[in-house]
């Protein structure tokens, strides 16, 4: 049987959901600032490592409601969410598959910690079913996926990923942070355990540095054990900081999806321009898989300069801040060769098609023309 929420839409959830009571009446959730809770006539014990005070409820609430999952956890960065969702379910011996094109951390966190730890791992070289089943090996027990990919977006088939894992007795990962939970829902097809960094679109105003993982509860249980001890937890003011943020997050993501098509559909017909990686423009890789399994295209895109220098052309931008990370309601670019993949040797980056001259564009909320503007008054520096 259908409850209400299932009924609300997107927006009402992000507004309402999980918000907490206050005794004086007031329509937001308190801060709780308590680090000890009495523990008399309750069995609950109340602690904010516990991941169960009350702000971090009204965030776990809300995401696991925008995300079509029963229960979830918030941590204290993208990074801590991810790390410690891996190192709960694998054990020495164990061996994980990811799918190729990762952010440049989790690259980094596989690279550096999994060898010390024996756990086995294979970096997949594309992203095609067949792929992952020939990485398959007795002892794989996690498959872990991002989609769409940094930076070129490229789209993983997630009902194939989770029928893979399915029938193969591996639990499925993705990191849903570029598509964010109004655009991607991938418990709908399937996939186990859904990571964000809220650093990006759920934070929304490049002031907050947070992770989230949602999940079905058995899984939840179980991540809680080992997140307990590995204790990245987030604090209550953080907490509220971005419960407030995602009540507009769908309002921005609509906006951010409009610009980054409009300005898609831009950067594709000019002449300065010689590749556009965007999701949905329909000769990209990933175009018809990402019309099924996604309710919007998404605030990301990138492109590739024919002849223009990258930095010649960043200078030119006077509205479009070059900088690092993604997600917040002001447009920014960066160009991956020197940023997110600047520890990839040339060869391997310009094979991957990162190169020199891609750029990587998050649109913010901001009017489209005048971005498209801004685009084609540096896309004539010389
Ligand atoms: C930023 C990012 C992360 C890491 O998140 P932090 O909040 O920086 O720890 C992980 N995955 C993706 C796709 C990201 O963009």
């Amino acid at each position: 049987m259908k409850t209400l929420k299932d009924k609300l839409s997107k927006h009402t959830l992000c507004v309402h959901e999980g918000s907490r009571p206050d005794e004086y009446k007031g329509i937001n959730t308190p801060i709780y600032t308590s680090t000890s809770f009495g523990y008399l006539d309750t069995d609950e014990r109340y602690y904010p490592r516990y991941f169960n005070i009350p702000n971090q409820q009204a965030v776990i609430d809300k995401v696991s409601a925008l995300e079509h999952a029963s229960d979830g956890l918030v941590f204290s960065s993208g990074m801590a969410a991810l790390s410690t969702v891996l190192f709960s379910l694998l054990n020495k011996g164990d061996h994980c598959i990811f799918q190729s094109g990762l952010y440049g951390g989790t690259m980094n966190l596989i690279l550096c910690e999994f060898d010390r730890f024996g756990i086995e791992y294979t970096l997949l070289q594309n992203n095609d079913i067949v792929t992952f089943q020939k990485a398959l090996k007795k002892n794989s027990k996690v498959v872990y996926i991002e989609s769409p990919s940094n930076p070129l977006l490229s789209i993983t088939d997630l009902r194939k990923v989770s029928e893979f894992c399915k029938n193969s007795g591996c639990i499925s990962v993705i990191d849903n942070t570029f598509a964010s939970p109004v655009n991607q829902n991938p418990i709908d097809s399937g996939i186990d355990i859904v990571i964000h960094s809220a650093t990006k679109y759920l934070g929304g105003h490049s002031d907050i540095c947070a992770g989230i993982a949602v999940a079905g509860k058995k899984y939840i249980d179980r991540i809680k054990r080992t997140s307990v001890n590995f204790g990245g937890s987030l604090n209550a003011m953080m907490c509220y900081m971005l419960e407030r943020s995602i009540k507009t997050m769908a309002i921005r993501v609509e906006k951010q999806n409009y610009n980054a098509g409009k300005i898609a559909e831009f950067l594709y017909q000019h002449h300065q321009v010689k590749k556009v990686y965007y999701p949905g423009l329909p000769d990209h890789q990933g175009y018809e898989i990402a019309c099924r399994q996604r309710t919007g295209f998404g605030g990301m895109l990138s492109f590739e300069l024919a002849d223009l220098n990258a930095v010649t052309f960043q200078k030119g931008l006077r509205l479009i801040k070059p900088s690092m990370s993604l997600g917040g309601i002001e447009s920014t670019i960066c160009a991956p060769a020197v940023t997110s993949h600047k520890l990839v040797p040339k060869n391997q980056r310009e094979a991957e098609g990162i190169s020199d001259q891609l750029l990587r564009l998050s649109v913010g909320i901001e009017a489209d023309a005048d971005l498209i503007e801004d685009l084609e008054h540096a896309l004539k520096q010389k």
